[in-house]
């Protein structure tokens, strides 16, 4: 299916929805049988394809996700695209596709359809009109012919007198014969949302009880555009509505909406969603996550090999969501998340990630992927030969037994921040097997000796420490310049003139590759 597909604009561009009085009545209530109470919670995540995922974004889908798991509800993903103009070729998709990779995978959404889609705004333009003409009959909606001319002077007299500016609600009181005249000339037509003008009060989740006077400080909002489109309130209150949600868990930048979202739900006669506003996720520094950031983006830590799940633990670090005595935060996975998450242990203040914790939720990861799941430790070992395959591509003779890698990756667990550090630099020894000509230093029997003691002596602990002191006593035992031996040493296993030390080189490799090319050295020319 392409759900990119557009209805087509011109429908809708300025064609009547509701001529008071005129026009007969319309079809009323057309999708008013489904049911009001929700016995499940459903929760939704409904970004704007306008940019990438950032780090901001996925904690939202996150908390809804955990939320909804739960509480035994559903996830459902929806794309709020009603603004095409700022529409990112690809966006939509990639949201998906990051959301999958976090594995955080919609019951239901543009990709597995549930009952109540479409789950793409743009596909949704005839259920939007169908409900605007409810609202106009009820006269909580009216048409608005204010040109852009007359707002724009409205706003620069607000600035002049030092007023909010606002718009002035003027078209509220055009007769149904004005109405009928200015649709007869076929005048350009907006449709606004009549304000009631008592307090607006609500329960937030996280911050509490909120009052606000919504009609003091705005004009009557726009609900469907000169074009036809509807705007982000009304459309995601229809939506949340007839998707059926129980409880929208979305960032603090939209609590200022919230008393407007509840207004239409109650001009409509639907009960609202309980709301829940996320407070912000900020950089270490203190400065706000944004879409264009390249290090927000979940690519960036995707090329960097940080697991998913490691992600996920190092956004849960900041700002609460969970009892810490119950949870290892940074080692948890996505079922302990599901466990622990509440919502009421969220902070109602704006937290800094800190970005040190992000090693360290990885390490964490690696260390339990290896460790728990026999599944997840293979797929690792895949991966490190397919990143050294890819690094040293030229080189034809790679050691990569799968026993080898693992062992690699049991030493280095506790070393190394993401996969990756396996094939940089210093340590592509581990995996390239010397080339160079045999190094003369020491003669083929002492090295074999060597190795033969080595593979034999299993009270010597494979560590650095205690190889060294093995490698000082068999230098004097065997009348050896130690720094000769070294330097032979470092031959047979890397062929290298710099790395790490060759006690450490030992370590890394772990007793059997040790022997192994120690052995394989005394058969060089
Ligand atoms: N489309 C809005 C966004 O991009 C969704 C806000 C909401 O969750 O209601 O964040």
């Amino acid at each position: 299916m392409n759900i990119f597909r557009k209805t087509a604009k011109i429908l809708y561009i300025n064609q009547p929805y509701y001529v008071p009085a005129i026009l007969p009545s319309l079809t009323r209530r057309l999708c008013s049988n489904i049911p009001e109470s929700n016995d499940k919670v459903r929760v939704r995540f409904a970004p704007s394809p306008t940019g990438f995922m950032h780090l901001g974004g996925l904690r939202t889908a996150l908390f809804n996700y955990l939320f909804a798991k739960s509480h035994g509800g559903k996830f459902i993903l929806r794309i709020e695209d009603t603004d095409q103009e700022r529409l990112v070729e690809g966006a939509m998709e990639r949201i998906y596709q990051d959301l999958k990779w976090a594995g955080i995978i919609p019951d239901e959404s543009p990709w597995n359809e549930g009952p109540h889609g479409p789950y793409v705004q743009s596909l949704r333009y005839d259920i939007y009109k169908q409900e605007v003409k409810k609202l106009m009959e009820d006269g909580r909606a009216y048409y608005c012919f204010c040109s852009e001319r007359r707002l724009d002077l409205l706003r620069k007299e607000a600035v002049r007198l030092r007023q909010i500016p606002k718009y002035d609600n003027k078209c509220r009181d055009l007769t149904p014969a004005q109405i009928a005249e200015r649709l007869a000339k076929n005048d350009k037509f907006c449709i606004r949302f009549k304000l009631d003008s008592k307090a607006d009060e609500f329960q937030d989740m996280i911050y509490g009880k909120i009052v606000y006077f919504l009609a003091q400080n705005e004009g009557d909002p726009v609900i469907i555009k000169s074009d036809g489109f509807p705007t982000y309130h009304f459309a995601n209150v229809v939506d949340d509505h007839y998707m059926r949600i129980t409880h929208v868990l979305r960032g603090v930048e939209w609590q200022i909406s919230t008393p407007k979202h509840i207004q239409i739900f109650h001009a409509f006669g639907w009960r609202p969603p309980q709301y829940a506003h996320l407070p912000l996720v900020m950089n270490p520094n203190g400065s706000k996550l944004s879409k264009r950031q390249g290090d927000v983006q979940l690519d960036y830590y995707r090329k960097r090999g940080i697991f998913p799940q490691a992600l996920l633990n190092f956004i849960t670090q900041s700002g609460g969501g969970f009892d810490r005595e119950l949870i290892d935060v940074a080692g948890a996975q996505m079922s302990d998340l599901i466990k622990h998450f509440d919502i009421g242990k969220i902070n109602a203040h704006s937290s800094r990630l800190n970005a040190d914790l992000l090693t360290q939720c990885n390490r964490e990861e690696i260390m339990y992927q290896l460790k728990n799941s026999p599944g997840q430790a293979e797929a690792l070992v895949q991966e490190v030969i397919r990143l050294v395959r890819t690094e040293f591509k030229d080189n034809g003779s790679l050691d990569l037994d799968e026993k080898h890698v693992r062992d690699v990756l049991e030493w280095s667990v506790t070393r190394i921040d993401a996969l990756q550090d396996l094939v940089k630099g210093k340590l592509s020894f581990i995996w390239v097997l010397p080339q160079r000509s045999k190094d003369a230093s020491v003669d083929n029997d002492t090295l074999k000796v060597l190795a033969k003691n080595l593979g034999s002596e299993e009270d010597i602990e494979f560590t650095k420490a205690e190889i060294s002191v093995f490698l000082k006593a068999f230098a004097e035992r065997n009348r050896i310049a130690f720094e000769l031996l070294m330097k032979s040493l470092r031959n047979c296993l890397s062929g290298l003139k710099e790395g790490p030390g060759v006690a450490e080189m030992m370590e890394i490799l772990g007793r059997d590759k040790t022997v192994e090319r120690i052995l394989l050295a005394t058969k060089r020319k």
